[in-house]
């Protein structure tokens, strides 16, 4: 189940209550975070998900975020895509969606994160989960998590509550504004503005996957506007998985397995398409 946002609700950290993490997270919003300079491509430049071709030097995003062909390269590294946040939602008091038949989210979700470390893992990708027990940590403090990392693309996990049982979607933030502000900074809550380009390509190779494994399954990621997702500085994308309606559990954990592979491959395809530049991620 994702929570969904209004653009009313872009006010939701002003009136969040100060504390630990909470007030961190403020702190943020009052700083900005640092546009990264990430490479988003053409759709053209990018080779295909199965290609063998190796990447090549991308530029590098001129003074301002304006993209020259005619930058030098300054020693771009193709440090690249290393480590995958892995977010399983809700947690602790929060369970998230309920079926009938007692089925949680928030421990559904859990368990699949599990199998999708271990298939991430395998292919040479480390994996930071914001939770690893039945905890709740903020929004603020996953985004945070996230944007704390160099090269990650981070994943949200879902169960939801409705949908045809057997099938899986995957979520790209809806757009957002990309307007700087006077110091040229992006705000907080529209730290994924950048990464759009990137989350799409990311949200596709995965769902394309997810189709393969579970028929009835769309072919593209959709867009919708995901609270989680906003605030994360990364290509990033919420799978949800159908459903907690079903009336045996084992028809849920049955999808596991499906689901880390394609979870795996997808975010595999996407490392040729993720470059960036010799700096370091959003916040430090
Ligand atoms: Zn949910």
């Amino acid at each position: 189940m994702l929570l969904r946002v209004t653009n009313r609700a872009a006010n939701f950290l002003s009136k969040m209550p100060l504390g630990g993490y909470r007030r961190f997270a403020c702190a943020l919003l009052l700083a900005f975070i640092a546009l990264p300079a990430i490479s988003a491509q053409e759709p053209a430049q990018t080779p295909p998900p199965n290609s063998s071709t190796p990447p090549v030097a991308r530029p590098v995003p001129a003074a301002g975020g304006a993209f020259s062909s005619t930058s030098p390269p300054q020693a771009p590294s193709r440090a690249g895509l290393n480590i995958v946040v892995l977010d399983p939602a809700h947690g602790g008091t929060d369970t998230g969606a309920r079926g009938t038949g007692g089925v949680r989210e928030s421990e559904i979700v859990l368990e699949f994160a599990v199998k999708v470390r271990r298939a991430l893992e395998l292919l040479g990708f480390q994996v930071v989960q914001t939770r690893l027990a039945n905890e709740n940590p903020s929004f603020d403090d996953r985004s945070a998590l996230a944007n704390a990392q160099t090269g990650a693309v981070f994943v949200t996990l879902h169960i939801s509550s409705t949908g045809p049982p057997g099938t899986a979607r995957v979520y790209v933030n809806s757009d957002l504004p990309a307007e700087r502000e006077a110091n040229g900074l992006i705000p907080w809550d529209r730290a994924q503005a950048p990464f759009l380009g990137l989350s799409h390509k990311l949200g596709d190779l995965v769902q394309g996957n997810l189709a393969q494994q579970f028929r009835g399954s769309p072919g593209d990621a959709q867009t919708s506007a995901v609270r989680q997702l906003r605030t994360t500085a990364a290509p990033a994308i919420a799978v949800e998985i159908s459903s907690v309606s079903v009336e045996n559990r084992q028809d849920l954990d049955g999808m596991a397995p499906g689901v880390a592979d394609a979870i795996a491959r997808g975010v595999a395809a996407f490392r040729p398409s993720y470059v960036v530049a010799g700096v370091g991620g959003a916040i430090r």
